[in-house]
């Protein structure tokens, strides 16, 4: 039986399933330009169970993949491509939604920041809970993540259930207490004619992100 990977492990027991992690991977980008400061290396992580009427990245949805990589052969490849990156640039780890990889994740950004990398979370937030396992985890990861990309798809969750099958709460919450943490952290929101741009929620929206801002100060 597969033991879960926690805090609480002993280091070596730790070590040994870090080991063996591998990431369930999409795609790669070497050029990102508008996913976090400065020139980015893009990995795209398989697996999504948000349902967005709008999503552009439908084959990420299913888990499973062939491409599988461990951080180290991720990193090999990313570094090719430092000298472009300059004072600010680093990885971006994007989706589907790379939490549902949290394992995968801490050991990445671990070993990013172990190579002076910076580190880049873009997520719709959907996995986020404070129960465990998953809430040491993400302390865990937040230790070696230099900014968090937030993506909040609706303010108000009846719209947001509509729209992506999933609730809001959470989600929020996962905005409410990154901003406690301090993490640093971009809200983004898609704007779709018809479907995200109306005035009343994109309001509220503005409300939100100006709140966690003030809890930040
Ligand atoms: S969270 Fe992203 S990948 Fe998942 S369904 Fe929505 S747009 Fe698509």
């Amino acid at each position: 039986m597969l033991t879960t990977l926690t805090p609480q492990l002993p280091a070596r027991q730790r070590m040994e399933i870090i080991t063996m992690i591998k990431g369930r991977i999409h795609s790669l980008e070497s050029f990102g330009a508008v996913d976090g400061p400065g020139i980015r290396y893009l990995i795209f992580l398989k697996g999504c169970n948000m349902r967005c009427q709008y999503c552009h990245n439908v084959d990420t949805w299913n888990p499973d993949t062939d491409n599988l990589m461990t951080a180290d052969e991720l990193l090999d490849k990313a570094e090719r491509f430092r000298s472009y990156w300059g004072k600010e640039g680093g990885i971006t780890v994007s989706g589907g939604e790379a939490l549902l990889q949290i394992d995968f994740l801490i050991d990445l950004f671990r070993k990013a920041h172990e190579r002076g990398i910076n580190t880049n979370l873009d997520t719709s937030g959907q996995p986020f809970t404070r129960e465990e396992p998953f809430f040491s985890k993400f302390n865990e990861l937040l230790k070696y993540t230099d900014l968090v990309m937030l993506d909040i798809k609706h303010i108000d969750d009846e719209e947001h259930k509509k729209l992506t099958g999933h609730t809001n709460k959470n989600i929020l919450d996962c905005a409410r207490y990154l901003s406690e943490q301090g993490i640093p952290m971009w809200i983004r929101h898609v704007l779709v004619p018809g479907i995200t741009d109306n005035d009343e929620y994109l309001k509220k929206t503005r409300e939100s992100k100006e709140e966690k801002e003030n809890d930040q100060c």
